[in-house]
Order: C-alpha cells, then sequence, then structure tokens
C-alpha cells in the first residue's frame, strides 16, 4: 500500500520525483510514421505538439503534412508529401451500400462491398503512379506499349503468333462447347423420349387396373413389373413379398429399380406441346 502524499505532507524531495516523472512523461516520444507504403520514416508528434527539439533529428516534424479525411489518414513525410498531394484519394459513396476510392489524378477504383479494400487498393495505385510496382501486362495492352515505328519483323512476328494463339483458343473453346451442348441436347431428347414411351405402359397398366379390375398383384410376374414401373407403398410391397415369396434380396433389388425410374416417371408435368 502506498499512500499518496497530500498538498500538506509532499516534501520538497517527492514534489521534485513528481516533476521529474511528468517531464519525463512528457518528453515521451510519440511516433508517427509515414502513410506511404513502405516507408519507415517517423516524426515525434510530441516534441512537435510542445516545440522541443525531438531525441533523435530524424524524428523531426519539419514538412510534414496530415492527411485527415479519404480512406488512408494520417501523416506524410517531406520525401512522399509530392506524390501523396498529387494522388491524394477520396472515399465515394455508392448506390446498394457499396463505395470507391477516387483518386486526385482521377483514377477510380472498381466499386467494393467492403470499405476496408479501399485503402489498399488506392495503396496499390500510388505505387503504380510512383513507378515502385510494375502493372502486370495484359494482352490487349501489349500492343499499345511498343510505338509502331519501333515495331521489328520480330516484335510483329510474336504479336500476330499471340494473336493466333488467342484466335485458337477461342475457336476450340466454341467447340468444346458447342460438343457439350450437343451431347446435352442428344441426352435431354432421348430421355424424354423414354419418360413418354415408359409413362404410356403405366398408364396402360392403371387403365387396366381401374376400368378392367386387373388385379397386378396376383401374378408374380405383373406384381414384378408394377412394383418398379409405377411402384407401391410400403406396406402394400410388403404384403406381395410376403405373398409371393420375395427375399429381402429382391425387395431391396426392385426399391433400387424404382428409384431408378422414379425421376421418369414421376416427372412433373410439363405444358403440353
Ligand atoms: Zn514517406
Ligand atoms: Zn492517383
Amino acid at each position: 500500500m502506498t499512500h499518496q502524499p497530500t498538498l500538506a505532507t509532499l516534501t520538497e524531495e517527492q514534489l521534485a520525483d513528481l516533476i521529474a516523472d511528468a517531464t519525463a512523461f512528457r518528453n515521451q516520444p510519440s511516433l508517427r510514421h509515414c502513410l506511404y507504403p513502405g516507408c519507415t520514416r517517423e516524426f515525434d508528434m510530441m516534441a512537435r505538439m510542445n516545440g522541443r527539439e525531438p531525441e533523435r533529428p530524424s524524428w523531426s516534424g519539419d514538412g510534414w503534412h496530415q492527411v485527415t479525411r479519404g480512406p488512408s489518414p494520417g501523416s506524410i513525410c517531406p520525401d512522399h508529401v509530392a506524390i501523396v498531394t498529387a494522388h491524394l484519394p477520396r472515399t465515394v459513396d455508392l448506390p446498394n451500400g457499396r463505395w470507391m476510392v477516387a483518386c486526385a489524378c482521377e483514377w477510380m477504383s472498381r466499386p467494393q462491398t467492403y470499405g476496408g479494400l479501399l485503402r489498399p487498393l488506392w495503396e496499390e495505385h500510388l505505387l503504380l503512379a510512383a513507378g515502385t510496382l510494375t502493372a502486370p501486362v495484359t494482352l490487349a495492352e501489349t500492343p499499345g506499349r511498343l510505338p509502331l515505328d519501333e515495331h521489328t519483323e520480330t516484335s510483329l512476328a510474336e504479336l500476330y503468333e499471340l494473336l493466333e494463339d488467342t484466335e485458337a483458343d477461342r475457336a476450340e473453346t466454341r467447340e468444346a462447347a458447342q460438343a457439350m451442348y450437343k451431347g446435352w441436347d442428344w441426352h435431354r431428347n432421348t430421355l424424354g423420349g423414354v419418360s413418354r414411351a415408359v409413362v404410356s405402359a403405366c398408364n396402360m397398366m392403371r387403365t387396366a387396373a381401374s376400368h378392367y379390375q386387373r388385379d397386378w398383384t396376383n401374378d408374380r410376374h405383373d406384381a414384378y413389373l408394377w412394383a418398379v414401373l409405377i411402384g407401391f407403398d410400403d406396406e402394400a410391397l410388403q404384403e406381395v413379398a410376403t405373398r409371393h415369396r420375395w427375399n429381402e434380396h429382391r425387395i431391396k433389388y426392385v426399391r433400387e429399380m424404382r428409384a431408378l425410374l422414379a425421376p421418369i416417371t414421376d416427372q412433373p408435368k410439363e405444358p403440353t406441346e
């Protein structure tokens, strides 16, 4: 337990300690770093505010600027004031809860749903603008990179090769898509035909049952056909199985076959053509 001295009991010595503590606290450097990506320069904001020399000359606040708005607030060191000022970013509100960052140089990011992406996107743009990063070269941009009079036979041949490759790729992709479409269309038509044929057989069996009182459970072959093509409910299937002495394997098999046919026979009715 320490007893805090009150004003009445404070000794000269304690007062001196307190003043020393306060001074030490006041003199603690409070470093701010430059917002330019990768820049390691810092300045001592506390020294700057108190108007005293910082502990290290490199911590001087001379020439530093502050950015208070936009997606990347902070301090800019003298080295980067010019480039950052030329590319000062601001956040633009867009409809549907989206944002983009617009640069002083007229560059704009694509709209983003997550606002946290604005700062890194702008930083990337800044580094590209400063030439620190090299933009990936896309095929479409390649021709624009070399002025026409600097082209040689070789550089043109390369371009034509690239173009031919692209065209060949496109043709191949198109052919593959067409082949897949044809395959799909064939299966669709075939399955449609199979469905109609099976449904017609099922309808015939149902008609025989309802109009001519044909009992499809009497004969084991009839029962098997009904079980697979139309299907019994669980109870009826159990009855039929007992009656015709189907073992569990046969029951399982019948169920399996019914399940395979179900997508064809139980299709939702399509509008008639
Ligand atoms: Zn900097
Ligand atoms: Zn810019």
